[in-house]
């Protein structure tokens, strides 16, 4: 079959492209498919795409051939070196006015270096994020396209159709910004997931060392924390690991080594923040714990000398506890995805993105990883001000951390008195008492550094911008 009949081709038969192929198919869009091992085409046009309109091609020459007019071209291939190489491979079999989707994890100032090199060919690019693992894939994943605005006319029927929807149909697809825009906004949505992961994993570990409690009395407390304002996608598959069992009847849970693996977006996202000078401290907390985590054989040795507190007694009224937890968990979030709203913002800035932080909201409120009730809640107070400074200073948010902050400060003395580490929980709360004083240390850290290296300093009773400086010692 050689006629050029095919909507949309992709590149990259694994197993988030199989999936997004086979959501295409299901909303009617007549997919092409390619892959660099050319018997995976075969293998899914006779297995998982059997029955199916999608064409395989058996090399990129003939995978161009079967589309369109301009040429849509998804790229679904390992991030890196290979995006770049596949696009030298595809490069000379369009014309001025196709199109190339990169919707891997690619490294956003990857795709600010390609929008630019492929308008200059004539080329349309758009890098595009992609989550939801393969299930989202498959039925409607979150969906965050950026690269070269031309382009997207283009390919907004069919995101939009295949993504995930809110309850009132609105997909969770919307354009995002230009260039890298698009894999900004999943790296920083990957950072979020690293961060909830984290904060989960804490309160984990507070409620199984804390009060003992089993994993089938774990899996009760989450699925009835799912049913209230944590109502999330991590939350309810961390309910139902818990009710996991093995093989032999016991839970599987107990059985996973705690050494945790991590491919990168999370390290991508604290580098960002330090580059952009914002302090998104969660995130980095929550990469630097699984870290810690792989340290296992150290932690080891280590566990057998270095000791903790002891003699000292668990939390004696345990639903209280668990209330305690549960708040800290949702303060600790709220801040999360404050960080991580204060990242954009200056992403934005920096890279001249007029991104839309109530539509991101909207993105990323189905078909994603962090797909929560929560994200609603951020979009409304988008909606109600659209140039909202902080998340903290909406009144939905500041109105939680006020009534919740007593029982967030409860959960970590218990935690510190027993000695078990919360990290994320901690930094939040560090976060949080900073951000809302008035009066830091800082004047002492100015005045050292004028001490030592003459690095000058502002005072309060002159304006600002005027910078002093200090014969500490009195020596000349
Ligand atoms: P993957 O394991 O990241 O990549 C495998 C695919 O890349 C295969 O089609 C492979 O072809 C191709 N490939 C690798 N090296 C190549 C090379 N040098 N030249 C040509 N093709 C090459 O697949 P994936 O898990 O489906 O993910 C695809 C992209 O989506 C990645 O960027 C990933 O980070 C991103 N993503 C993944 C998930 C997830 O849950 N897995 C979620 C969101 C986003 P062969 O079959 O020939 O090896």
């Amino acid at each position: 079959m050689s006629d050029a009949s095919c909507d949309i081709g992709l590149i990259g038969l694994a197993v988030m492209g199989q999936n997004l192929v086979l959501n295409m198919n299901d909303h009617g869009f007549k997919v092409a498919v390619f892959n660099r091992t050319v018997s995976k085409v075969d293998d899914f046009l006779a297995d998982e795409a059997k029955g199916t309109q999608i064409v395989g091609a058996h090399s990129i020459e003939e995978l161009v051939r079967l589309l369109k007019r301009p040429r849509r071209v998804m790229l679904m291939v390992k991030a890196g070196d290979t995006v770049d190489q596949m696009i030298d491979h595809v490069l000379p079999h369009l014309e001025a006015g196709d199109i190339i989707i990169d919707g891997g994890n690619s490294l956003f100032t990857d795709s600010n270096r390609r929008t630019k090199a492929l308008a200059e060919k004539g080329i349309l690019f758009i890098g595009t994020g992609v989550s939801g693992g393969e299930e989202g894939a498959r039925f409607g994943p979150s969906i965050m396209p950026g690269g070269n605005p031309a382009a997207w006319p283009h390919v907004k029927d069919i995101f939009q159709a295949i993504a995930a929807k809110v309850d009132d149909g609105t997909p969770c697809c919307d354009w995002v910004g230009e260039d890298g825009a698009g894999h900004y906004v999943k790296m920083v949505h990957n950072g979020i997931e690293y961060g909830d992961i984290q904060l989960i994993c804490e309160a984990y570990d507070l409620l199984k060392r804390g009060l003992g409690f089993t994993p089938d009395e774990l899996h009760d407390i989450f699925a009835e924390w799912n049913k209230g304002e944590l109502d999330s996608f991590l939350i309810e598959i961390t309910a139902e690991i818990f009710a996991k069992k093995d093989e032999d009847g016991k839970p599987l849970i107990d059985k996973i080594l705690d050494t945790a693996g991590q491919k990168g977006t999370g390290k991508w996202t604290a580098i960002s923040a330090l580059d952009l000078g914002q302090p998104v401290t969660l995130i980095g907390e929550a990469v630097f714990a699984r870290c810690l985590s792989a340290l296992k054989d150290e932690r080891i040795e280590a566990s057998k000398v270095l000791t903790g507190p002891s003699g000292v007694a668990a939390p004696s009224d345990r639903d209280a506890f668990i209330e305690d937890v549960r708040r800290a968990l949702y303060c600790s979030k709220i801040i999360s995805y404050a960080q991580g709203y204060m990242l954009l913002r200056e992403a934005g800035k920096e890279n001249h993105w007029n991104l839309n932080m109530g539509g991101i909201a909207l993105m990323w409120r189905g078909g994603c990883i962090i797909r929560s009730r929560f994200l609603g809640k951020i979009k409304e107070a988008y909606d109600k001000n659209h140039a909202l400074d902080n998340l903290l200073l909406d009144n939905f948010f500041f109105g939680v951390l006020n009534q919740y902050q007593a029982s967030w400060r409860k959960a970590l003395v218990h935690a510190i008195e027993l000695g078990i580490p919360t990290p994320a929980f901690t930094t939040a709360l560090a976060f949080y008492d900073g951000y809302r004083t008035e009066r830091l240390p800082a004047n002492l850290l100015q005045a050292q550094r004028d001490f030592f290296g003459a690095h000058t300093y502002e005072r309060i009773d002159q304006p600002r911008g005027k910078f002093f400086h200090t014969n500490w010692t009195g020596r000349g």
